[in-house]
């Protein structure tokens, strides 16, 4: 409305004004040193008015080419992006149902759409095969923002191929742009130990516990897993000495470790020191119960008769005494020494608290049938027995497998130093 009041008004005022030069009639004149140029008032009007014409095409021209430029305009560049992420999109999409194929093409578009742009090679990196994926990786390692991000792939890319100290190059170098990334120290650690770098494993686990990475009880445990696996390779190579001292360790750093127990307690029988095996056992049975221990303790007198071994357990249970494993090792013995009482009285406070587990089952039935000959009685304790909570296992932290003997590394999923006794755990699903 505005406009359109705007160009009657000048319609009228140029009427106007050609109606006034009509009247006062004239003439322009003008000389430049040889030149003369004579002109009516009506026609220098109309040249001025067809500049003044001519100017506003030109500046309209100007205004085209840069907004709608066909090649340049911000419009077209922004419909440009809209496209490539929506290729994006589509792409991240496909690959979420696993379709790489229709992925890795919708990036190729969107990398052709958003020139420059790095989320195309991304998505290239997630959806590419390893074996194809080396010119996205280098081109991510390019620049700082996304040069992490190339490390991670080539990192797993090494790992897969076996190129384990690749991967530590590589690990080393992500460590340097983030030093205190615990997954990264992680990482190392875990590929040291798959290296078996045993003393460089060690001094990892040195670090991370100083910079507050992992907790100095965790260390501790860690550093006694490497001693002991450690201790058995040199006990297999034939170095027993080494092996000794390697379990030593172990067992400095963490007194309760069953295995480097039971390992050194077979040290010290097989060189005829029964006194340090003993020793070591009490000192050992006094933190950490275990079967295994038990029976070490059982085979240091071979030639003792049933009696003299029940006085021998009940001396050596009173270190720990309320402690499952202590109960049922006097118990078991009581039994066979035919002490009915003392067995009975050995179970008795696990089944007041509660905490009888299979084998407490089996030991009650054992005494029914062995000094009553009462097979009923029996029977009603092993059905007890079939649904009592089952008795502890070593068992992976990781992956809650049980487990029939310790290992360094989880047979099943290959963890370190995750192995552990205690009560069953639901296994994962
Ligand atoms: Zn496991």
């Amino acid at each position: 409305m505005i406009r359109l009041s705007l160009y009657i008004t000048l319609a009228i005022l140029l009427a106007v004004g050609a109606v006034w030069l009509a009247e006062h009639p004239g003439n322009l004149h003008i000389t430049w040193q040889d030149w003369e140029i004579r002109l009516s008032m009506a026609v220098f009007s109309a040249l001025a008015l067809g500049y003044t014409l001519a100017c506003w095409a030109l500046f309209k021209l100007y205004r085209w080419f840069r907004t709608d430029n066909p090649l340049k305009s911000p419009k077209r560049l922004e419909s440009r992006r809209q496209k490539g992420l929506r290729e994006m999109d589509l792409g991240w999409s496909a690959l979420a149902v696993e379709d790489t194929a229709s992925a890795i093409k919708h990036a190729q578009k969107a990398q052709s759409l958003l020139n420059g742009d790095r989320a195309p090679l991304r998505l290239l990196l997630a959806a590419s095969p390893d074996k194809d994926r080396s010119d996205v990786i280098k081109a991510l390692r390019q620049t700082p923002e996304s040069r992490m991000l190339a490390l991670v792939s080539e990192v797993k890319q090494a790992r897969i191929e076996n190129r384990l100290k690749d991967a530590q190059t590589l690990l080393d170098e992500m460590l340097e742009i983030s030093p205190k990334n615990p997954r990264i120290a992680r990482q190392r650690f875990e590929l040291l130990i798959d290296r078996e770098q045993w003393a460089d494993a060690r001094a990892s686990l040195t670090a991370l516990a100083k910079t507050k990475l992992i907790e100095a009880q965790t260390q501790k445990h860690l550093t006694a897993v490497i001693c002991y696996r450690q201790a058995v390779e040199a006990d297999l190579a034939g170095q027993k000495t080494q092996a000794r001292d390697l379990t030593k360790e172990a067992l400095k750093q963490e007194p309760g470790f069953i295995p480097a127990a039971a390992f050194l307690v077979r040290h010290h029988l097989a060189h005829d020191d029964k006194s340090a095996a003993r020793k070591l056992l009490e000192n050992t049975w006094k933190i950490a119960p275990h079967p295994d221990l038990g029976q070490l303790f059982l085979e240091l007198e071979p030639m003792e008769n049933p009696s003299e071994r029940f006085r021998r357990v009940q001396k050596f249970t009173q270190l720990n005494p309320n402690a499952l494993h202590s109960r049922h090792l006097l118990a078991q013995t009581a039994l066979a020494a035919q002490h009915w009482q003392e067995a009975k009285q050995a179970l008795d406070p696990i089944i007041q608290n509660q905490t009888a587990t299979r084998a407490t089952y089996h030991l009650l039935a054992q005494l029914e049938r062995q000094q009553r000959q009462d097979d009923a009685a029996a029977e009603v304790y092993l059905a007890k027995a079939g649904t009592a909570p089952a008795d502890p296992v070593w068992q992976c932290q990781a992956c809650h497998r049980p487990q029939a003997t310790f290992a360094a590394s989880c047979p099943d999923c290959g963890k370190f130093g995750k192995i552990e006794w205690g009560s069953q755990k639901t296994q994962r699903a």
